[in-house]
């Protein structure tokens, strides 16, 4: 089922928590919904869910108006940050709580619901797991019974808030797989809450960018972070060397290198170089170069991330190990570093073009 949000406010208090936020979640897909904490993603997906009223706009699923539903009719699915399992119920009788708690003339028999449940817990992998209690269940087994249960009453849309957010890191990135795959084989619209753009940029089929109460970009993982709409895109999705100089013509001017006369006309500009943009080199490459100092090499990992000083600030690169040995890298060798490829915005924000 399809979700569109058509303008919608709220504020708490006078704080403005969503500002004329619209979005579609369009059949079948995996949404995330990215911003950094306090951005309005917990609002805007509880009041998809009728869990909170907007001021303004509205929210529908297909074409329906899912204000006049209670939320007990929206059929949402919603999995929260921390498991909200019951902790007196076994995992069976956490799975099949929704079921049973519906009135006598929807609720499927006896026998029904054990299939139902045992499917689900086939489905998330955790067969033989059904008489325990989620005391004895890790982070990450309690996160997939939680979805069992969300998924028990056949939801049109899920919801899930941060679910592996309190996982740690090698758990989160297993399960942001294993949701993957749930997905592709259920297809349930799904609208996920991450502060994560590693997490956000691998599951997703469609990525919001969300900033005070409003979005700033949708699009595709490759879209987001390859074309930012703009500088707080950029900076959110990833590490980015930011350069304040002169440009002409959208080319970045290291004065007095490489251009000594054109220095005095060429306006203010910041550069965006990430650091796999970044090259580095013994002697002075074509295209925009200045020297730097190196400060520090980290080379546990599959890449090396070098850490240089220059007139223009701090520089991080990331270079092949290959590289490493050809350019001898060491604390306090002097190298050129040039942008392999850059974005440059004007002082008044929008970008300008992609080197
Ligand atoms: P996120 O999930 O992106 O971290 P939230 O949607 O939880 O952001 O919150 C957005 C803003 O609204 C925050 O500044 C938060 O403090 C405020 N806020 C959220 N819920 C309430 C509430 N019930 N009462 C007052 N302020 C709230
Ligand atoms: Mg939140």
């Amino acid at each position: 089922m399809k979700i569109s949000v058509r303008n919608v406010t709220k504020t708490f208090g006078n704080y403005r928590a969503l500002d004329d936020v619209s979005l579609e979640v369009p059949d079948g897909e995996l949404v995330a919904l990215l911003g950094p904490s306090g951005s309005g993603k917990t609002t805007l997906l509880r009041i998809i869910a009728g869990l909170e009223l907007p001021e303004h706009g509205n929210v529908f699923f297909d074409d329906d108006d899912a204000a006049r539903r209670k939320p007990g009719e929206r059929r949402v699915g919603f999995v929260f940050q921390h498991y909200a399992l019951f902790r007196h119920m076994s995992v069976f009788e956490n799975v099949a709580f929704g079921l049973r708690v519906r009135p006598r003339s929807t609720r499927p028999a006896e026998p029904e619901i054990r299939r139902r449940v045992h499917d689900l817990l086939g489905m998330v992998q955790l067969d033989g797991f059904a008489e325990r209690f989620p005391s004895q269940l890790s982070g990450g087994q309690r996160q997939r019974v939680a979805l069992a249960r969300a998924l028990a009453v056949e939801p049109r849309v899920l919801l899930l808030d941060e679910p592996f957010g309190a996982l740690d890191a090698k758990v989160r990135e297993e399960l942001r797989q294993w949701l993957r795959r749930l997905h592709d084989e259920i297809g349930v619209t799904s609208l996920f809450v991450t502060h994560d753009q590693e997490e956000a940029l691998d599951v997703a089929d469609r990525v919001v960018v969300m900033d005070h109460g409003k979005i700033e970009q949708v699009g595709s993982p490759e879209e987001v972070f390859h074309s930012p709409a703009n500088e707080f895109v950029l900076g959110f999705l990833g590490q980015v060397n930011r350069l304040e100089v002169r440009a002409l013509r959208g080319e970045p001017m290291f004065a007095p290198r490489p251009y000594p006369d054109l220095g005095a006309t060429a306006p203010q500009a910041r550069i965006f170089a990430r650091p796999h943009q970044v090259g580095l080199a013994k002697t002075q490459p074509d295209g925009p170069a200045f020297p730097a100092k190196v400060v520090r090499v980290h080379a546990a990992g599959p890449i090396v991330r070098v850490e240089l000083a220059s007139e223009f600030g701090e520089i991080r690169a990331e270079i092949s190990h290959d590289r490493l040995r050809e350019l001898e890298l060491r604390d306090g060798v002097r190298v050129w570093v040039g942008l392999l490829e850059y974005r440059v915005y004007p002082h008044d924000g929008a970008a300008e073009r992609l080197g």
